[in-house]
């Protein structure tokens, strides 16, 4: 019934780059089988995901939206896939992403530009817009994205639906393909919060052979007590998050959203957070540089895309990173290189990390007083395609309110919480301290 519903509409929403049809209905049927036998096991027996294009999967296409690796199979699972797997979820095909997830539109994509559900004039956000757009429109009931600088949570926003960027570190990012190492992190899309709860539970967890930044000290189960009352619970609202570059129909839903929690017995209290105007800067350097290294492996010899008819070695390389890449990735490319070269390092990339630090004060001072931080999660509802010119680095500065947690490391999610006049979704975040995933639930459950 899926499979149908996406021939039907996904010619015009665009969510899927591969579509993994044969395999599902493999699995599905050797899924009949086994419950027909009553052994029936995993918690996600027979429940149908779809996955980001950046997400390694055995055997089946994982392009990051890029030319350079429009013929990649991957040898390997991530870790992420394999323990949705092993609950036995069926893969449903992979989903359409900014070009290794650099945007914040899903058009920088070298395949097709995803279309909001809500509304196809407009964007389903980005990076992770085609997992985002899959679950508002009924393809899979639940997407895995991925949030280096908040594109699980801003285009969960936009397409009226949950998102999580959990702690760094909650999470394996083995075999997820690396943008920026110390930020990335993999999150579940889904329509409640209840059903985001249970995905993170079962992707969560160290994975000692693979990934060594991944946590051994973390309590995994989310949903005990996600239904107990917020009576008395803390929350802060930066005065900041709610400043003149924020849409007033945007504030106007996160003041309702406020007086809401109030109601549910919890206090709201507007705090400041006085360096969130240097994370745009902070963020760009630092995910550039990372990402400049991490980049460094596509050379046409050893993955995907090979220039024909180059001269020699250097050629190779040049030709197949210059024809492979898109515009938005080359920049990004350039402009960490710069940052990190010996004459620039101590004045770009330096600077940068002690901004990161100052706003990690800013976060952790907040949270030593106050259970959450909450705020919209995006500057803007879904724009129309043809209302904004996305160009450049202008819309840089729209992720001002999703990149903090990214910085700090600590979990956020984002929650609808209104509509515009018409119709489009707004979301708010929730934002914890390390590993207080389950006070966000809680918090986002009741709401909800
Ligand atoms: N929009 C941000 C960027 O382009 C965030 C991307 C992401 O989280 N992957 O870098």
């Amino acid at each position: 019934a899926l499979f149908e519903r996406i021939e039907k509409y996904d010619g015009n929403i665009k969510a899927f780059i591969t579509l993994t049809k044969e395999q599902a209905e493999k699995t599905a049927a050797e899924l009949d089988r086994l419950q027909a036998e009553d052994k029936m096991d995993g918690n996600m027996f027979g429940v149908p995901v779809g996955i980001k294009d950046n997400i390694v999967t055995k055997d089946i296409l994982t392009t990051c939206a890029s030319r350079m690796l429009h013929n990649f199979k991957p040898v390997y699972d991530a870790t992420v896939m394999t323990k949705l797997k092993n609950e036995n979820s069926i893969l449903m095909g992979k989903l359409n992403m900014d070009e290794f997830a650099m945007g914040s539109t899903s058009e920088t994509s070298y395949f097709q530009t995803t279309k909001n559900p809500w509304n196809l004039n407009c964007s389903p956000g980005g990076s992770s817009g085609g997992s985002a757009a899959a679950v508002a429109a009924g393809f899979v009931p639940y997407a895995l994205g991925t949030d280096t600088g908040g594109s699980v949570r801003q285009p969960a926003s936009f397409c009226g639906i949950v998102g999580m960027k959990p702690t760094y570190g909650r999470v394996s990012r083995f075999g997820l393909i690396a943008f920026a190492s110390s930020l990335d992190q993999v999150g579940p899309m889904t329509r409640t919060v209840r059903d985001n709860a249970k995905v993170l539970e079962l992707i969560s967890g160290e994975d000692k052979a693979n990934d060594m930044t991944s946590s051994n000290n973390q309590d995994t189960d989310f949903l005990t007590g996600i239904d107990k009352d917020i009576k008395g619970m803390k929350l802060a609202l930066p005065k900041e998050f709610l400043g003149s570059d924020v849409d007033d129909e945007v504030t106007a839903a996160v003041l309702k959203a406020k007086e809401r929690f109030e109601s549910l017995g919890a206090t709201v209290e507007e705090v400041e957070m006085p360096n969130l105007k240097y994370v745009v800067s902070s963020y760009y350097l630092i995910a550039s540089s990372e990402a400049s290294a991490n980049l460094a492996r596509f050379d046409g010899i050893r993955y995907g895309y090979r220039a024909e008819n180059a001269k020699n070695l250097e050629e190779l390389y040049k030709k197949s990173r210059g024809e492979g890449f898109g515009d938005e990735v080359k920049r990004r490319i350039l402009l960490g290189t710069y940052v990190l070269s010996a004459g620039h390092y101590d004045d770009y990339y330096v600077k940068a990390q002690k901004l990161r630090r100052l706003v990690s004060n800013d976060v952790q001072r907040i949270l030593t007083d106050y259970d959450l931080i909450i705020g919209p999660t995006s500057t803007t509802p879904a724009h129309k395609y043809d209302e904004v010119e996305i160009e450049g680095t202008k819309e840089y500065k729209n992720d001002i309110l999703t990149i903090p947690a990214n910085l700090v490391g600590v979990p956020s999610l984002s929650i609808p919480c209104g509509l515009t006049e018409d119709n489009r979704p707004i979301g708010m975040q929730l934002i914890g301290n390390h590993f207080e995933e389950r006070k966000i639930y809680n918090a986002a459950y009741q709401f909800e």
